[in-house]
Protein backbone atom coordinates (compact mmCIF):
# COMPACT_ATOMS: atom_id res chain seq x y z
CA UNK A 1 0.00 0.00 0.00
CA UNK A 2 1.27 3.36 -0.99
CA UNK A 3 1.30 6.23 0.99
CA UNK A 4 1.06 10.19 -0.48
CA UNK A 5 4.20 11.69 -0.92
CA UNK A 6 5.25 14.65 1.72
CA UNK A 7 4.61 16.98 -0.74
CA UNK A 8 1.36 15.57 -2.54
CA UNK A 9 -1.02 16.81 0.64
CA UNK A 10 0.60 20.73 1.39
CA UNK A 11 -1.73 23.03 1.89
CA UNK A 12 -1.83 26.43 -0.21
CA UNK A 13 -0.05 28.45 1.90
CA UNK A 14 2.89 25.99 2.42
CA UNK A 15 2.50 25.04 -1.19
CA UNK A 16 3.34 28.91 -1.88
CA UNK A 17 6.19 29.03 0.68
CA UNK A 18 7.94 25.98 -0.80
CA UNK A 19 7.09 27.40 -4.65
CA UNK A 20 8.68 31.08 -3.23
CA UNK A 21 12.24 29.51 -2.07
CA UNK A 22 12.36 27.00 -5.34
CA UNK A 23 11.37 29.72 -7.46
CA UNK A 24 14.39 31.52 -6.46
CA UNK A 25 16.85 28.70 -6.69
CA UNK A 26 15.77 27.96 -9.94
CA UNK A 27 16.26 31.51 -11.11
CA UNK A 28 19.86 31.48 -9.62
CA UNK A 29 20.36 27.91 -11.41
CA UNK A 30 19.34 29.34 -14.70
CA UNK A 31 21.81 32.29 -14.88
CA UNK A 32 24.35 29.52 -14.64
CA UNK A 33 23.16 29.04 -18.66
CA UNK A 34 24.20 30.45 -21.56
CA UNK A 35 20.75 31.82 -22.73
CA UNK A 36 19.57 32.77 -19.15
CA UNK A 37 22.30 34.68 -18.33
CA UNK A 38 21.91 36.65 -21.64
CA UNK A 39 17.99 36.70 -21.42
CA UNK A 40 18.19 37.38 -17.49
CA UNK A 41 20.61 39.91 -17.93
CA UNK A 42 18.83 42.00 -20.38
CA UNK A 43 15.75 42.03 -18.74
CA UNK A 44 17.37 44.00 -15.93
CA UNK A 45 16.26 41.48 -13.49
CA UNK A 46 17.96 39.88 -10.42
CA UNK A 47 17.77 36.83 -8.30
CA UNK A 48 17.18 39.11 -5.50
CA UNK A 49 13.97 40.41 -6.96
CA UNK A 50 12.46 36.56 -7.21
CA UNK A 51 10.94 36.80 -3.41
CA UNK A 52 7.93 35.04 -3.96
CA UNK A 53 5.36 33.18 -6.23
CA UNK A 54 3.89 36.13 -8.36
CA UNK A 55 7.36 37.97 -8.70
CA UNK A 56 7.48 35.65 -11.67
CA UNK A 57 5.40 37.56 -13.68
CA UNK A 58 8.58 40.01 -13.72
CA UNK A 59 10.83 36.92 -15.19
CA UNK A 60 10.90 36.70 -19.09
CA UNK A 61 8.98 34.12 -21.14
CA UNK A 62 10.93 31.26 -22.83
CA UNK A 63 9.44 29.77 -26.22
CA UNK A 64 10.20 26.88 -28.42
CA UNK A 65 11.91 29.03 -30.87
CA UNK A 66 14.44 29.70 -27.96
CA UNK A 67 15.14 26.41 -27.34
CA UNK A 68 15.76 25.86 -31.02
CA UNK A 69 17.89 28.67 -31.49
CA UNK A 70 20.19 27.38 -28.77
CA UNK A 71 19.78 23.69 -29.87
CA UNK A 72 21.24 21.45 -28.23
CA UNK A 73 23.17 22.56 -25.36
CA UNK A 74 22.05 26.19 -24.84
CA UNK A 75 20.36 25.66 -22.35
CA UNK A 76 22.73 23.98 -19.47
CA UNK A 77 22.99 25.06 -16.46
CA UNK A 78 25.46 22.54 -15.33
CA UNK A 79 28.72 20.88 -17.12
CA UNK A 80 28.15 18.50 -19.54
CA UNK A 81 29.20 15.59 -17.56
CA UNK A 82 26.70 15.80 -15.15
CA UNK A 83 24.14 15.09 -17.09
CA UNK A 84 23.28 11.63 -17.75
CA UNK A 85 20.06 11.62 -20.14
CA UNK A 86 18.83 13.48 -23.23
CA UNK A 87 15.14 13.32 -24.49
CA UNK A 88 14.03 14.79 -27.52
CA UNK A 89 10.07 16.38 -27.75
CA UNK A 90 7.85 13.80 -30.65
CA UNK A 91 8.81 17.16 -33.29
CA UNK A 92 4.63 17.38 -33.70
CA UNK A 93 4.80 20.85 -34.70
CA UNK A 94 8.49 21.41 -36.56
CA UNK A 95 12.18 20.30 -35.56
CA UNK A 96 11.96 18.82 -32.10
CA UNK A 97 13.47 20.40 -28.90
CA UNK A 98 16.49 18.45 -26.63
CA UNK A 99 16.30 18.03 -22.85
CA UNK A 100 18.64 16.93 -20.72
CA UNK A 101 18.62 15.46 -17.54
CA UNK A 102 21.10 14.94 -14.21
CA UNK A 103 20.82 11.86 -12.45
CA UNK A 104 18.81 14.07 -9.11
CA UNK A 105 16.82 15.84 -12.15
CA UNK A 106 15.54 11.79 -13.10
CA UNK A 107 15.32 11.17 -9.70
CA UNK A 108 12.49 13.95 -8.89
CA UNK A 109 10.67 13.00 -12.13
CA UNK A 110 10.21 9.41 -11.77
CA UNK A 111 8.92 10.57 -7.79
CA UNK A 112 6.78 12.76 -9.82
CA UNK A 113 5.17 10.16 -12.08
CA UNK A 114 4.90 7.66 -8.95
CA UNK A 115 2.56 10.47 -7.27
CA UNK A 116 0.73 10.28 -10.61
CA UNK A 117 -0.34 7.03 -10.99
CA UNK A 118 -0.90 6.68 -7.49
CA UNK A 119 -2.91 9.52 -7.79
CA UNK A 120 -5.36 8.03 -10.71
CA UNK A 121 -5.85 4.66 -8.40
CA UNK A 122 -2.61 2.59 -9.44
CA UNK A 123 -1.05 0.86 -6.33
CA UNK A 124 2.41 -1.56 -6.05
CA UNK A 125 0.13 -4.80 -6.62
CA UNK A 126 -0.35 -3.78 -10.47
CA UNK A 127 0.94 -5.24 -13.26
CA UNK A 128 1.61 -2.12 -15.41
CA UNK A 129 2.09 -2.25 -19.13
CA UNK A 130 3.63 0.70 -21.27
CA UNK A 131 2.54 0.74 -24.59
CA UNK A 132 4.05 4.12 -25.08
CA UNK A 133 6.73 4.03 -27.37
CA UNK A 134 10.38 4.03 -25.89
CA UNK A 135 13.63 6.09 -27.39
CA UNK A 136 13.85 9.56 -26.86
CA UNK A 137 9.65 9.83 -26.80
CA UNK A 138 9.20 10.87 -22.81
CA UNK A 139 5.91 8.24 -22.74
CA UNK A 140 8.44 5.45 -23.03
CA UNK A 141 11.41 5.80 -20.19
CA UNK A 142 9.56 8.53 -17.94
CA UNK A 143 6.58 6.75 -17.13
CA UNK A 144 8.69 3.56 -17.12
CA UNK A 145 10.97 4.91 -14.19
CA UNK A 146 7.73 5.88 -12.31
CA UNK A 147 5.65 3.08 -12.68
CA UNK A 148 9.21 0.90 -11.21
CA UNK A 149 9.18 3.66 -8.47
CA UNK A 150 5.81 2.74 -7.47
CA UNK A 151 6.92 -0.54 -7.24
CA UNK A 152 4.47 -2.33 -9.92
CA UNK A 153 5.58 -4.84 -12.56
CA UNK A 154 6.10 -2.96 -15.25
CA UNK A 155 6.48 -4.11 -19.09
CA UNK A 156 8.10 -2.10 -21.21
CA UNK A 157 6.13 -3.30 -23.89
CA UNK A 158 6.62 -0.14 -26.30
CA UNK A 159 4.31 0.72 -29.21
CA UNK A 160 2.89 -1.00 -32.32
CA UNK A 161 2.30 -4.45 -33.18
CA UNK A 162 -0.86 -4.36 -31.49
CA UNK A 163 -1.63 -8.87 -31.48
CA UNK A 164 1.69 -9.00 -29.42
CA UNK A 165 0.15 -5.91 -27.25
CA UNK A 166 -3.50 -8.37 -26.69
CA UNK A 167 -1.33 -11.14 -26.06
CA UNK A 168 0.88 -9.87 -23.53
CA UNK A 169 -2.48 -7.65 -21.98
CA UNK A 170 -4.10 -11.11 -21.71
CA UNK A 171 -0.67 -14.04 -20.59
CA UNK A 172 0.26 -11.17 -17.60
CA UNK A 173 -2.91 -10.42 -16.37
CA UNK A 174 -2.38 -6.88 -16.63
CA UNK A 175 -4.29 -4.50 -14.97
CA UNK A 176 -3.10 -0.75 -15.52
CA UNK A 177 -1.87 0.10 -19.21
CA UNK A 178 -0.64 3.84 -20.17
CA UNK A 179 -1.82 4.44 -23.87
CA UNK A 180 -2.30 7.15 -26.84
CA UNK A 181 -6.25 7.64 -27.09
CA UNK A 182 -6.46 7.16 -30.26
CA UNK A 183 -4.59 3.87 -30.19
CA UNK A 184 -6.56 2.53 -27.67
CA UNK A 185 -9.15 3.20 -30.23
CA UNK A 186 -7.51 1.73 -33.23
CA UNK A 187 -6.94 -1.43 -30.98
CA UNK A 188 -10.59 -2.58 -30.06
CA UNK A 189 -10.78 -3.27 -33.41
CA UNK A 190 -7.70 -5.38 -33.10
CA UNK A 191 -9.67 -7.53 -30.93
CA UNK A 192 -12.76 -7.73 -32.34
CA UNK A 193 -10.62 -9.84 -35.25
CA UNK A 194 -9.23 -11.62 -32.64
CA UNK A 195 -12.94 -12.26 -31.53
CA UNK A 196 -11.60 -11.40 -28.10
CA UNK A 197 -13.74 -9.25 -25.82
CA UNK A 198 -11.05 -6.62 -24.42
CA UNK A 199 -13.95 -6.26 -21.18
CA UNK A 200 -12.75 -10.02 -20.44
CA UNK A 201 -9.30 -8.66 -19.58
CA UNK A 202 -7.96 -7.75 -16.16
CA UNK A 203 -7.72 -4.21 -16.99
CA UNK A 204 -9.03 -1.83 -14.37
CA UNK A 205 -6.84 1.18 -15.08
CA UNK A 206 -6.21 2.96 -18.55
CA UNK A 207 -3.90 6.06 -18.47
CA UNK A 208 -4.39 8.26 -21.43
CA UNK A 209 -2.67 11.81 -22.60
CA UNK A 210 -0.02 12.49 -24.84
CA UNK A 211 -2.40 14.18 -27.36
CA UNK A 212 -5.62 16.17 -27.61
CA UNK A 213 -8.72 14.22 -27.12
CA UNK A 214 -12.54 14.75 -25.77
CA UNK A 215 -14.59 13.41 -22.84
CA UNK A 216 -16.27 11.55 -25.50
CA UNK A 217 -13.39 9.38 -26.38
CA UNK A 218 -12.48 8.80 -23.25
CA UNK A 219 -16.09 7.86 -22.32
CA UNK A 220 -15.67 5.58 -25.16
CA UNK A 221 -12.74 4.02 -24.07
CA UNK A 222 -13.98 3.21 -20.53
CA UNK A 223 -17.08 1.66 -22.44
CA UNK A 224 -14.74 -0.53 -24.53
CA UNK A 225 -12.43 -1.46 -22.27
CA UNK A 226 -14.76 -1.83 -19.06
CA UNK A 227 -11.88 0.59 -16.97
CA UNK A 228 -11.42 3.81 -15.50
CA UNK A 229 -9.20 6.03 -17.94
CA UNK A 230 -7.50 9.03 -17.23
CA UNK A 231 -5.82 11.85 -18.16
CA UNK A 232 -2.40 12.21 -17.97
CA UNK A 233 -0.87 15.36 -19.07
CA UNK A 234 2.97 16.87 -19.52
CA UNK A 235 5.52 17.71 -22.20
CA UNK A 236 9.31 16.89 -22.75
CA UNK A 237 10.35 20.15 -21.92
CA UNK A 238 9.21 19.99 -18.64
CA UNK A 239 10.34 16.62 -18.35
CA UNK A 240 7.71 14.87 -19.91
CA UNK A 241 4.65 13.04 -18.30
CA UNK A 242 3.89 13.74 -14.93
CA UNK A 243 3.34 16.93 -15.26
CA UNK A 244 -0.68 16.69 -14.40
CA UNK A 245 -2.91 13.85 -13.53
CA UNK A 246 -6.44 12.94 -13.12
CA UNK A 247 -7.26 11.96 -9.62
CA UNK A 248 -10.39 9.34 -8.50
CA UNK A 249 -12.79 11.85 -9.30
CA UNK A 250 -11.98 12.64 -12.94
CA UNK A 251 -12.63 16.47 -12.69
CA UNK A 252 -9.45 17.97 -14.31
CA UNK A 253 -5.81 17.13 -13.79
CA UNK A 254 -3.78 18.01 -10.72
CA UNK A 255 -0.80 20.00 -12.00
CA UNK A 256 2.54 19.66 -9.31
CA UNK A 257 2.90 22.59 -7.74
CA UNK A 258 5.52 21.81 -5.81
CA UNK A 259 7.04 21.29 -8.90
CA UNK A 260 6.11 23.80 -11.51
CA UNK A 261 4.97 26.72 -11.40
CA UNK A 262 1.52 27.39 -13.88
CA UNK A 263 0.02 30.49 -15.07
CA UNK A 264 -2.66 30.78 -18.01
CA UNK A 265 -1.86 33.90 -20.08
CA UNK A 266 -3.90 35.40 -22.84
CA UNK A 267 -1.65 34.64 -25.85
CA UNK A 268 -1.87 38.44 -27.56
CA UNK A 269 -1.62 40.13 -24.47
CA UNK A 270 0.56 37.98 -22.64
CA UNK A 271 -1.27 39.16 -19.53
CA UNK A 272 -3.14 36.45 -16.90
CA UNK A 273 -5.94 35.63 -18.10
CA UNK A 274 -9.07 36.15 -15.33
CA UNK A 275 -9.27 33.01 -13.02
CA UNK A 276 -11.35 30.10 -15.11
CA UNK A 277 -10.65 31.41 -18.42
CA UNK A 278 -9.43 29.23 -21.09
CA UNK A 279 -5.34 30.38 -22.18
CA UNK A 280 -2.42 29.66 -22.78
CA UNK A 281 -0.76 27.04 -20.42
CA UNK A 282 3.12 29.15 -19.47
CA UNK A 283 5.42 26.63 -16.79
CA UNK A 284 8.13 26.61 -15.06
CA UNK A 285 10.35 24.12 -13.74
CA UNK A 286 10.92 24.47 -9.97
CA UNK A 287 12.84 21.39 -9.29
CA UNK A 288 15.14 21.16 -12.65
CA UNK A 289 18.90 21.58 -12.12
CA UNK A 290 20.30 20.67 -15.19
CA UNK A 291 18.10 22.15 -17.49
CA UNK A 292 15.44 24.68 -15.66
CA UNK A 293 13.48 26.73 -17.99
CA UNK A 294 11.10 29.81 -17.15
CA UNK A 295 7.99 30.80 -18.02
CA UNK A 296 7.80 27.97 -21.05
CA UNK A 297 4.69 29.25 -23.23
CA UNK A 298 3.24 25.82 -24.08
CA UNK A 299 0.93 26.67 -26.52
CA UNK A 300 -1.45 24.38 -25.01
CA UNK A 301 -4.89 26.15 -24.38
CA UNK A 302 -6.59 24.90 -20.94
CA UNK A 303 -8.42 26.83 -17.49
CA UNK A 304 -7.77 26.51 -13.99
CA UNK A 305 -10.86 24.62 -12.78
CA UNK A 306 -11.97 27.00 -9.78
CA UNK A 307 -12.74 25.71 -6.49
CA UNK A 308 -11.47 22.67 -4.56
CA UNK A 309 -11.31 18.91 -5.46
CA UNK A 310 -13.47 16.00 -3.57
CA UNK A 311 -9.65 14.43 -2.82
CA UNK A 312 -7.06 15.97 -0.48
CA UNK A 313 -4.70 17.34 -2.69
CA UNK A 314 -4.52 21.53 -2.79
CA UNK A 315 -2.45 21.58 -6.49
CA UNK A 316 -4.57 23.83 -8.80
CA UNK A 317 -6.80 21.47 -11.61
CA UNK A 318 -6.16 22.15 -15.32
CA UNK A 319 -9.11 21.47 -17.66
CA UNK A 320 -8.26 18.72 -20.51
CA UNK A 321 -6.18 20.08 -23.03
CA UNK A 322 -8.63 21.91 -26.17
CA UNK A 323 -5.37 22.10 -28.46
CA UNK A 324 -2.66 23.91 -29.19
CA UNK A 325 -3.02 27.13 -30.11
CA UNK A 326 -1.43 26.69 -33.34
CA UNK A 327 -3.75 24.04 -34.16
CA UNK A 328 -6.95 26.61 -34.89
CA UNK A 329 -7.91 26.25 -38.36
CA UNK A 330 -9.77 29.32 -40.14
CA UNK A 331 -11.80 28.11 -42.53
CA UNK A 332 -14.12 30.82 -44.49
CA UNK A 333 -13.29 33.33 -41.36
CA UNK A 334 -14.58 30.73 -38.71
CA UNK A 335 -11.97 29.47 -36.02
CA UNK A 336 -12.28 25.81 -35.78
CA UNK A 337 -10.23 23.63 -33.28
CA UNK A 338 -10.19 19.36 -34.62
CA UNK A 339 -11.32 19.13 -30.93
CA UNK A 340 -14.69 20.87 -31.87
CA UNK A 341 -15.47 18.20 -34.64
CA UNK A 342 -13.86 15.04 -32.59
CA UNK A 343 -16.73 16.00 -29.83
CA UNK A 344 -19.50 15.98 -32.06
CA UNK A 345 -18.05 13.17 -34.09
CA UNK A 346 -17.69 11.09 -30.55
CA UNK A 347 -21.13 11.32 -29.91
CA UNK A 348 -22.80 9.80 -33.13
CA UNK A 349 -23.49 5.93 -32.05
CA UNK A 350 -22.77 5.14 -35.88
CA UNK A 351 -19.42 6.89 -36.16
CA UNK A 352 -16.64 4.56 -35.73
CA UNK A 353 -13.03 4.67 -33.91
CA UNK A 354 -11.20 6.92 -36.40
CA UNK A 355 -11.75 10.28 -38.68
CA UNK A 356 -9.63 12.91 -40.60
CA UNK A 357 -10.44 16.21 -41.32
CA UNK A 358 -9.12 17.61 -44.69
CA UNK A 359 -8.57 21.19 -45.90
CA UNK A 360 -8.66 21.72 -49.36
CA UNK A 361 -8.72 24.85 -51.39
CA UNK A 362 -11.01 25.37 -54.19
CA UNK A 363 -10.71 28.74 -56.46
CA UNK A 364 -10.39 30.91 -53.85
CA UNK A 365 -12.69 29.19 -51.23
CA UNK A 366 -11.58 27.29 -47.98
CA UNK A 367 -12.77 23.39 -48.19
CA UNK A 368 -13.21 21.23 -45.16
CA UNK A 369 -13.95 17.99 -46.03
CA UNK A 370 -14.32 14.91 -42.74
CA UNK A 371 -13.58 11.77 -43.57
CA UNK A 372 -15.35 9.27 -41.15
CA UNK A 373 -15.06 5.95 -40.08
CA UNK A 374 -18.64 3.96 -39.73
CA UNK A 375 -19.14 1.16 -37.77
CA UNK A 376 -19.61 -1.97 -39.70
CA UNK A 377 -22.77 -2.55 -38.09
CA UNK A 378 -24.42 0.31 -39.69
CA UNK A 379 -22.37 0.50 -42.91
CA UNK A 380 -24.71 -0.76 -45.18
CA UNK A 381 -25.09 -0.92 -48.97
CA UNK A 382 -28.55 1.11 -48.92
CA UNK A 383 -27.36 4.41 -50.63
CA UNK A 384 -30.06 6.18 -49.26
CA UNK A 385 -29.34 5.60 -45.42
CA UNK A 386 -25.84 6.16 -45.75
CA UNK A 387 -27.09 9.48 -47.60
CA UNK A 388 -29.15 10.53 -44.42
CA UNK A 389 -26.72 9.24 -42.33
CA UNK A 390 -24.18 11.44 -43.87
CA UNK A 391 -26.74 14.94 -43.64
CA UNK A 392 -27.35 14.15 -40.26
CA UNK A 393 -23.39 14.05 -39.35
CA UNK A 394 -23.04 17.21 -41.50
CA UNK A 395 -26.13 18.68 -39.58
CA UNK A 396 -24.57 17.75 -36.00
CA UNK A 397 -21.31 19.40 -37.48
CA UNK A 398 -22.85 22.62 -38.71
CA UNK A 399 -24.43 22.81 -35.34
CA UNK A 400 -21.01 23.07 -33.83
CA UNK A 401 -18.17 24.25 -36.23
CA UNK A 402 -20.72 27.10 -37.88
CA UNK A 403 -19.51 25.95 -41.47
CA UNK A 404 -21.02 22.90 -43.28
CA UNK A 405 -18.36 20.31 -44.23
CA UNK A 406 -18.42 17.53 -46.68
CA UNK A 407 -18.54 14.71 -45.06
CA UNK A 408 -17.29 11.47 -46.55
CA UNK A 409 -18.17 8.36 -45.27
CA UNK A 410 -15.76 5.26 -45.30
CA UNK A 411 -15.61 1.81 -43.84
CA UNK A 412 -14.11 0.64 -40.99
CA UNK A 413 -9.93 0.39 -40.86
CA UNK A 414 -10.09 2.79 -44.05
CA UNK A 415 -8.06 5.78 -42.91
CA UNK A 416 -4.34 5.75 -41.65
CA UNK A 417 -3.43 4.96 -37.97
CA UNK A 418 -0.63 5.79 -36.15
CA UNK A 419 1.20 4.21 -33.43
CA UNK A 420 2.02 7.39 -31.91
CA UNK A 421 0.68 10.57 -31.46
CA UNK A 422 -2.79 10.65 -33.92
CA UNK A 423 -2.19 13.04 -36.89
CA UNK A 424 -6.24 14.73 -36.77
CA UNK A 425 -5.82 17.17 -39.47
CA UNK A 426 -4.44 17.03 -43.23
CA UNK A 427 -4.30 20.34 -44.55
CA UNK A 428 -3.38 20.49 -48.50
CA UNK A 429 -4.50 24.30 -49.01
CA UNK A 430 -0.96 25.02 -50.23
CA UNK A 431 -0.01 21.99 -52.30
CA UNK A 432 -0.14 23.35 -56.11
CA UNK A 433 -3.31 21.98 -57.02
P1 LIG B 1 5.55 17.57 -29.19
O1 LIG B 1 5.30 18.94 -28.64
O2 LIG B 1 6.51 17.55 -30.33
O3 LIG B 1 4.29 16.77 -29.45
P2 LIG B 1 5.96 16.13 -26.68
O4 LIG B 1 6.13 14.69 -26.93
O5 LIG B 1 6.77 16.76 -25.66
O6 LIG B 1 6.29 16.82 -28.04
O7 LIG B 1 4.42 16.35 -26.41
C1 LIG B 1 3.90 17.31 -25.54
C2 LIG B 1 2.62 17.85 -26.08
O8 LIG B 1 1.64 16.81 -26.23
C3 LIG B 1 1.95 18.82 -25.13
O9 LIG B 1 2.52 20.12 -25.26
C4 LIG B 1 0.50 18.75 -25.59
O10 LIG B 1 0.29 19.55 -26.74
C5 LIG B 1 0.33 17.31 -25.96
N1 LIG B 1 -0.26 16.57 -24.82
C6 LIG B 1 0.39 15.83 -23.90
N2 LIG B 1 -0.48 15.29 -23.02
C7 LIG B 1 -1.71 15.70 -23.37
C8 LIG B 1 -3.04 15.50 -22.85
N3 LIG B 1 -3.28 14.75 -21.79
N4 LIG B 1 -4.05 16.12 -23.48
C9 LIG B 1 -3.83 16.89 -24.57
N5 LIG B 1 -2.63 17.11 -25.11
C10 LIG B 1 -1.57 16.53 -24.52
ZN1 LIG C 1 -8.47 15.44 -6.79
Amino acid sequence: MQVFDSQELLDRAELEKLQAVRLKNTVYQATASLFYRNRLARSGIKVAQVNSPEDISRLPFTTKEDLREHYPFGFLAMPREKMVRLHASSGTTGTSTVILHTQNDLNTWADLVARSMHCAGVRSSDTFQNMSGYGLFTGGLGIHYGAERLGCLTIPAGAGNSKRQIRMLKDFQVTVAHIIPSYALHLSSVFKELELDPRSLDLRILLIGAEPHTEEVRARIQEIYGVQAYNSYGLSEMNGPGVAFECAHQTGMHLWEDAYIAEIIDPETLEPVPEGQVGELVLTTLCRKGMPILRYRTRDLTRFIPGECKCARRHRRIDRITGRSDDMMVIKGVNIYPMQVEKVLMSIPEVGQNYLIQLEREGYLDQMQVRVEIRDEFFVEDMRELQKLQQKIAGLLREEILISPKVDLVEHNSLPNSQGKAQRVVDKRNEPG
